[in-house]
């Protein structure tokens, strides 16, 4: 699967991705800004970086800039499934 990003996602991520300094908002461990940075797809599919929803879209979350942060497809993904408590809560 490629990633055909529309242009104002693109900018979006840019702009996120300037303001967390390539770094992921769960783990705050960096994340590869291409697939060119890493050594295999499969590490890609895991680290690359996603959208994810501050306030989840489950619970009433907009898909605004300011609700969106970026983080690691796996971090992202543990949060979306663990988020019972308030634990998946990030700064704003
Ligand atoms: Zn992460």
């Amino acid at each position: 699967m490629s990633l055909p990003l529309r242009p104002a996602e693109s900018e979006l991520f840019q702009s996120l991705w300037r303001d967390q300094a390539g770094q992921c908002a769960l783990c705050g461990k960096p994340m590869p800004s291409t697939r060119f940075h890493v050594a295999h797809a499969s590490i890609w599919k895991r680290e690359r970086p996603t959208f994810d929803h501050i306030v989840p879209r489950a619970a009433g979350g907009p898909d605004t800039p300011e609700n969106l942060q970026l983080a690691h497809a796996r971090c992202n993904r543990i949060k979306g499934k663990s988020q019972k408590g308030s634990d998946g809560r990030v700064r704003t």
